[in-house]
């Protein structure tokens, strides 16, 4: 189903293949309402990822970031030891 908005242009449902994964979307005509008037943003960014990659993603960069923050702690600490030692 297509939404008339007050600017008179139709947005329609849109399907389309994610680029990261090449599974099925469908942008609702009222999603592309909200994010062409609310952030005007571009639709090459929404075809990327689907909800599962961006999931998959973001925790993907948390445990980096986690083992990142780890390393550098154990490395702080057996730096620390080692200052004992002398
Ligand atoms: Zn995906």
């Amino acid at each position: 189903m297509g939404v008339p908005t007050w600017r008179g242009h139709v947005y329609l449902d849109f399907r389309f293949t994610y680029r990261a994964c090449g599974s099925q979307g469908c942008w609702k005509a009222k999603d592309q309402m909200w994010w062409d008037e609310e952030i005007a943003g571009e639709m090459e960014s929404i075809a990327v990822m689907c909800r599962a990659c961006r999931r998959n993603e973001r925790e993907r960069v948390e445990e980096a970031r986690r083992v990142s923050l780890e390393g550098s702690e154990k490395k702080r600490r057996r730096r620390a030891e080692q200052a004992d030692a002398r």
